[in-house]
């Protein structure tokens, strides 16, 4: 663990990093070298100590919300009420049943999968257990035999807006695989109904219904993951939302029943979805409109320009860490607290937007996690604001 403990810098940004906030990541840092290694992984921190030196005195609030996020981050499946039983779960679960349940069912089972190779943040910890399901019915199989045997699952799409813990996630990944890839079309003289699988690459389906003339996903370009996960999340940019154009919701429930969810069902809101019921999204409906083409061309090369003008590039992230609040936005209220180029580790509140943690090489969750909750503590302390985490945080804390 001592072998890279921080550089903590304030970076070249024009905010200088006022001096009390350097010390506290001094100070995190110090309480996170005096700890023992997590249980899993020799090289990581447990974050509890992160959250004890940089809360020292200081509001609850941030790690209330980081809490939150994290509870949150375990939905559809595991929700706030059931973490005391995912964590009890942990220890009794017969791993071993489970597999065998798994394969049973057909499904390539993986143990202690890293899923730091599953997230743009190339961070993360291993999945006790990791199943890439094939069909629908491996994947009600899967959830089925979790459940029979009280396995917390986690749903995972292209982890892009994921943050896991060092020590990973207890319980059951399930991530859908290839044959979840797919988009069927049906034209006509107005637009056209899609049927799109919840593993399609959200940035392809933006090119695929451009380039056919349907206007509506123009605002996702540049959105990394898949379409399961840009619906969890709502995802959206530029005043457009993925949520906007959903008709039906396809998805497998808890106990691994097959359930079609019409608009009038889900509670689509700023980067959120509320589903009647825990499930997981194996396909959805859209409705496009036919759009002018010279006009859908140039929305999506108005909002690459802007990425390209604005975010950070080169250095693994997970996009916006914090939602912004209402009347402001996360990454202003962040440079004028001089966090702009603030680093923990590996770690950085981008240069180039604050609202971005980069990964300069060997970040780890705990480093990442410590500057959200500094940030977290810091806004509210100076500006009065709680800001909430966009990025979901994920796994054993
Ligand atoms: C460079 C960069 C730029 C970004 N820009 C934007 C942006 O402009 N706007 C924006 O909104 N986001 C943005 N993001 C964040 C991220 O790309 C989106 O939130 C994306 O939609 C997440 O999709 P995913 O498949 O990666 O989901 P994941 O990160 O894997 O998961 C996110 C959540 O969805 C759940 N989930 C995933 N798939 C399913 C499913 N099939 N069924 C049920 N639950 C599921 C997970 O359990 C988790 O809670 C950006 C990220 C990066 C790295």
């Amino acid at each position: 663990m001592s072998d890279r403990r921080p550089p903590i810098a304030a970076g070249a940004g024009p905010a200088e990093v006022p001096a009390r906030v350097v010390d506290a990541l001094h100070a995190a840092a110090r309480a996170a070298e005096s700890v023992r290694p997590a249980r899993r992984d020799a090289d990581s921190v447990a974050v509890t100590v992160g959250d004890e030196a940089l809360n020292g005195g200081a509001s609850p609030i941030a790690t209330s919300s980081a809490r939150a996020a994290a509870h949150d981050a375990m939905s559809p499946l595991v929700t706030a009420d059931d973490a005391e039983a995912s964590s009890s779960a942990r220890s009794v679960a017969p791993r071993e049943s489970v597999v065998a349940a798994l394969v049973a069912a057909g499904a390539d089972v993986r143990r202690d999968e890293p899923l730091a190779r599953h997230t743009s943040f190339r961070i993360g910890g291993p999945a006790d257990l990791f199943v890439a399901a094939a069909t629908v019915s491996e994947l009600q199989a899967a959830l089925r035999a979790a459940r029979a045997h009280g396995y917390p699952v986690f749903f995972l799409g292209g982890g892009s807006n994921l943050l896991v813990s060092d020590r990973g996630v207890r319980g059951l990944v399930v991530k859908l695989g290839k044959p979840f890839d797919f988009v069927e079309w049906q034209l006509d003289a107005d637009g056209g109904a899609l049927r799109v699988g919840a593993a399609v690459p959200f940035k392809r389906l933006v090119a695929q219904t451009v380039a056919a003339g349907l206007a509506g996903l123009e605002f996702g370009e540049g959105i990394p993951g898949t379409i399961g996960g840009g619906l969890l999340m709502n995802a959206g940019a530029f005043g457009g939302e993925i949520g906007g154009v959903v008709t039906v919701l396809e998805a497998v429930d808890e106990s691994g029943e097959r359930i079609d969810l019409p608009r009038e069902r889900l509670g689509f809101a700023y980067r959120r979805l509320t589903l009647p019921t825990r499930a997981l999204i194996t396909a959805v409906r859209l409705r496009l409109e036919r759009g002018d083409a010279v006009t859908l061309a140039a929305s999506v090369a108005d909002a690459k320009a802007r990425r390209d003008r604005h975010q950070p590039k080169g250095h693994p992230n997970a996009g916006s860490i914090f939602k912004n609040p209402p009347g402001t936005f996360a990454g202003r209220l962040l440079e004028e607290v001089g966090l702009k180029g603030a680093r923990l580790g590996d770690a950085m509140f981008s240069d180039r937007h604050a609202n971005f943690i980069v990964n300069l090489g060997r970040a780890r969750a705990a480093d990442v996690k410590g500057l959200i909750d500094l940030a977290t503590r810091t806004v509210q302390r100076r500006r009065g604001v709680e800001l909430e985490p966009e990025v979901r945080l994920v796994g054993d804390w």
